[in-house]
């Protein structure tokens, strides 16, 4: 549903991204991993188009990414994105937060739109927090809403950047357990992710990145027992 063909993306006289190319299927999940500065996160604002890419491709179900700014944000719609910062509207409700796409871009009455967005909260178990806003949510519970809000526009992808990196120790399980539920839905999935328990357990493919190009790819249990190349091995082992 995704391919990238020999992906390039340039800062200036910067490299970011030298050459990547990789296949995502339907219903997979495709963890990234790597050092940082080593393009995971150029990738996926090259996936939604937040970037442009200077060469070679990216198709997404079959189409290469438009280049009109109209076309790109429909295709955009067919995507989630979460990041790091869970980047929600802190003068809104949970429920808004997730409600407000139902309306303004699916288009749903009010009423129905609430409906939806209640059950997407119970769905990344925040039936309870609905009327919360932002700051009186832990990182977890925002991230989750964050989550919630992504799937309201029934997305074909979800990307994730990140997406416990900033959360305290003892919320970071409750949003990968969310994540888990919806890979074993069959939600096609991007994760950038320094949790390698979870790339272990949830990944059909594991992605290792290293200076803007993918050093080596495949099952988990490859990258993460038998990894073939010397620097995945250094990579891995400095993680602690
Ligand atoms: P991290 O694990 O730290 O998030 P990453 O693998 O996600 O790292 P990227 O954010 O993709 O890395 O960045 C890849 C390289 O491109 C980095 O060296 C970064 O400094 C550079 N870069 C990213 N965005 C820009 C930009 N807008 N302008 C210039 N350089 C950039
Ligand atoms: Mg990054």
């Amino acid at each position: 549903m995704l391919v990238y063909e020999d992906v390039r993306k340039r800062y200036g006289g910067f490299t970011a991204l030298d050459g990547v190319s990789l296949h995502v299927n339907a219903g997979e999940v495709v963890c990234l991993i790597g050092p940082s500065g080593s393009g995971k996160s150029t990738l996926l604002r090259c996936t939604n188009a937040l970037e442009a890419i200077d060469g070679g491709e990216v198709r997404f179900e079959g189409a290469p990414l438009p280049k009109a700014e109209a076309e790109i944000r429909r295709v955009r719609q067919r995507m989630g994105m979460v990041f790091q910062s869970f980047e929600l509207f802190p003068h809104k409700s949970a429920l808004d937060n997730v409600a407000m796409g139902l309306v303004t871009v699916k288009k749903l009455a009010a009423d129905e739109a609430r409906k939806r967005a209640q059950a997407l909260l119970a769905k990344v178990g925040l039936a309870d927090k609905t009327a919360n806003y932002p700051a009186n949510l832990s990182g977890g519970q925002q991230q989750r809403v964050a989550i919630a809000r992504a799937l309201a526009m029934e997305p074909h992808v979800m990307l994730f950047d990140e997406p416990t990196s900033a959360l305290d120790p003892e919320t970071v399980g409750e949003v990968l357990n969310v994540m888990r539920a919806l890979a074993e839905e069959g939600m096609t999935m991007i994760v950038v992710t320094h949790e390698m328990s979870f790339a272990r357990r949830v990944a059909n493919w594991v992605v290792v990145f290293e200076r803007g190009r993918v050093l080596e790819q495949g099952p988990p249990h490859q990258i993460f027992e038998t990894p073939t190349v010397e620097r995945t091995r250094d990579f891995l082992s400095h993680l602690g």
